[in-house]
């Protein structure tokens, strides 16, 4: 195995993200390849035992036991790493093996959490159930409101834990404006960026410290493979996180890797694409609808901030109808082309009722406090052509008399 080409560090870190993506962390095996090569084995031989001592050691570089290294993960996590702008990255079986690692790899009994209301189900659910029974406590604030980060410090906070725009809200956090109040008392944030994916919002270019995918969502973007990764410094990944990884084992399989280096190559296109379609079906529902909560139309109260954080709206918006779950699910089961689906990021229009799926175990009161009803419908938009999912919404709108 050798780096291909151009492949070195300070090469590639030159090169713009659309080449990123495709090139990025590319190693070649003595064969030739072109595509990345799919080491699907759980551990190495070697040609005499001086040599595996010395790489138990750390004193020869190599392979010992793919819960430590593999060499098609090995590609994916320098080409997130690449991407992100970070300086390290590993990854994990999915997103919430990420978010569970970036966290419990550096929280400890008797330490405190701030993180944000409006969040994904399972990430609330760490904060919420998780971390109290090991003894970490956690405050839960409306991420948009600075103040509110602010008030919530205490001499024991070590984590900012939120994500932006928040699902399924579209809530948009100050990634700038909370680092800095982190940093000023030595806290350190940990950011959800599933939404964006790199394509999009690159949350380090503002100051946060630590970047946790699912990269289930836009990085497969073809709705195959569950994935996670965690991005950060060097000292941050080598000190806190791979001790946690490599012990506990929640790592990604070779080839769910391989899946997701395959979806990199396009990420850029895909998620500009359907960041177009989405502002573009954006228009046509709000025109229909009680109200949309869509970063990129003026009626988003933080649109400012979207625009300054993220490079497009990304595929992802949410509307509310004034006739509750009953006309939610009207226009969902009038869909014809668009299917009913909880994923997002996929190349295919998907759309759900939040109430009813993502958010059903947060309870209603738990959903009320997240400005969470029953009307509220989320839809991820996918590469379709425009005007055929705009003829599938106008169709299903009609039907429930919008
Ligand atoms: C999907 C998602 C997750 C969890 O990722 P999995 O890959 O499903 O484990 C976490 N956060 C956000 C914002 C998500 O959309």
């Amino acid at each position: 195995m050798k780096r291909t080409t151009g492949q070195d560090r300070t090469q590639t870190r030159n090169w713009r993200p659309a080449t990123r993506a495709i090139r990025g962390g590319t190693w070649r095996s003595e064969m030739g390849e072109t595509s990345e090569a799919l080491f699907l084995t759980s551990g190495y031989a070697y040609d005499d035992a001086a040599t595996v001592a010395a790489r138990f050691m750390g004193e020869e570089e190599g392979m010992t036991y793919s819960r430590l290294q593999n060499p098609t993960v090995a590609m994916l996590e320098e080409r997130i790493a690449l991407l992100e702008g970070a300086e390290a990255c590993r990854t994990q079986a999915t997103g919430m093996a990420a978010m569970t690692a970036a966290l419990l790899c550096q929280l400890s009994a008797g330490d405190h959490m701030v993180t944000a209301r409006a969040a994904f189900g399972s990430c609330r659910w760490l904060g919420d159930h998780l971390l109290p029974r090991f003894g970490v406590e956690v405050t839960v604030i409306d991420a948009g409101d600075l103040t509110a980060w602010e008030a919530a410090i205490r001499p024991n906070t070590k984590v900012f834990f939120f994500e932006t725009p928040a699902n399924p809200t579209m809530d948009v956090a100050d990634l700038a404006g909370i680092a800095a109040i982190a940093k000023a008392h030595g806290i350190t944030t940990v950011v959800d960026n599933a939404f964006c994916s790199p394509a999009l919002q690159r949350p380090m270019e503002f100051g946060i410290d630590v970047v946790a995918y699912s990269a289930t969502k836009l990085m497969d973007g073809q709705g195959r493979v569950l994935a996670g990764a965690v991005c950060g410094s060097e000292e941050f990944i080598n000190d806190k996180l791979l001790p946690f990884q490599r012990n506990t084992g929640p790592n990604l399989s070779p080839f769910n890797a391989w899946v997701v280096l395959k979806g990199l190559e396009t990420l850029d296109l895909r998620a500009k694409k359907q960041s177009e379609n989405a502002l573009a079906l954006g228009k046509f529902v709000e025109a229909r609808v009680p109200k949309i909560l869509h970063p990129w139309l003026d009626s988003h109260p933080q649109q400012a901030l979207a625009m300054k954080q993220m490079d497009a709206c990304g595929p992802i918006f949410s509307f509310v109808l004034d006739g509750g779950r009953e006309q939610a699910w009207g226009l969902l089961d009038g869909l014809k082309l668009i299917d009913i689906s909880n994923n997002i990021g996929d190349s295919r229009s998907l759309m759900c009722h939040p109430a009813s799926t993502t958010h059903h175990n947060m309870g209603a009161e738990g959903r009320e406090a997240m400005g969470i009803g029953e009307g509220m419908l989320r839809i991820n938009v996918g590469l379709e052509d425009i005007d055929d999912l705009i003829e599938d919404f106008d169709q299903a709108l009609t039907k429930v008399g919008l």
